[in-house]
């Protein structure tokens, strides 16, 4: 009796470590994966985004970023002068920038401002998106410092720009809806924080991580 209760017994047992170890494995197997870049399953279209390198380059690499966002600001002084001499400037990837509008009325006004400058000279651009993100405060950030003054002594210091007409600008349909098209992307693309780096379809994990975009890189290189 004893003999045959503990026979019923053992493979109950054996069946609930089966069970936990299984679980254990897909837990572990899943905090594995998080790690990893996500396929955003979607066609990314850059048409119309602000671009540089080459149109023909194997890899597409998009940065959706916020004027007023301290990350966006920091990736964009640390990573991204690696990757434009490591990809982007040995025709490798090119690089195009989204706006996203997550901090209200000062992300705005920098994005119609930065949408103007490329729709008035494209070649003045990545100058004025560079020179607006150095005058992000790295002290109280979150308080006002994108105003139309801000704007105009920006781009008073890029040459090429025509800051009379880019306040004009500012107002026009075409720029309006040139921020309108990114913000529609922020949506489709599920975008939740800044920046958010997408990479032939995949969403890096930890966009900071310059190893993880070496690597997701060389192999989309491979791949082709
Ligand atoms: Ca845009």
């Amino acid at each position: 009796m004893k003999c045959k209760y503990s026979g019923f017994k053992i493979p109950v047992i054996v069946t609930i470590l089966v069970l936990a170890l299984v679980t254990v494995l897909v837990v572990i197997n899943d905090i594995k994966s998080t790690s990893k870049p996500t396929n955003t399953d979607k066609q990314l279209s850059i048409e119309g985004q602000p671009t540089i390198g080459q149109s023909d380059a194997p890899v597409e690499i998009v940065e959706f970023g916020d004027f007023k966002c301290p990350a966006c600001k920091k990736w964009g002084e640390t990573i991204y002068p690696q990757l434009v001499a490591d990809y982007v400037e040995t025709g490798k990837a090119k690089f195009s920038y989204i706006n996203v509008l997550f901090h209200g009325e000062e992300s705005r006004l920098a994005s119609l401002a930065a949408e103007s400058v490329y729709m008035q000279r494209p070649e003045s651009y990545w100058e004025f998106h560079k020179a607006l993100f150095a005058e992000q405060p790295d002290q109280d950030h979150d308080g006002l410092w994108i105003t139309n003054e801000k704007i105009n002594e920006v781009a008073e210091t890029v040459p090429g720009i025509d800051v009379k007409q880019l306040e004009n600008d500012l107002d026009e349909p075409s720029v309006m809806e040139e921020v309108d098209r990114d913000e529609s992307l922020v949506k489709e693309f599920g975008i939740e924080q800044t920046p958010s780096v997408i990479v032939n379809g995949q969403m890096l994990e930890n966009p900071f991580d310059y190893e993880e975009i070496q690597s997701l890189i060389e192999e989309e290189i491979e791949g082709e």
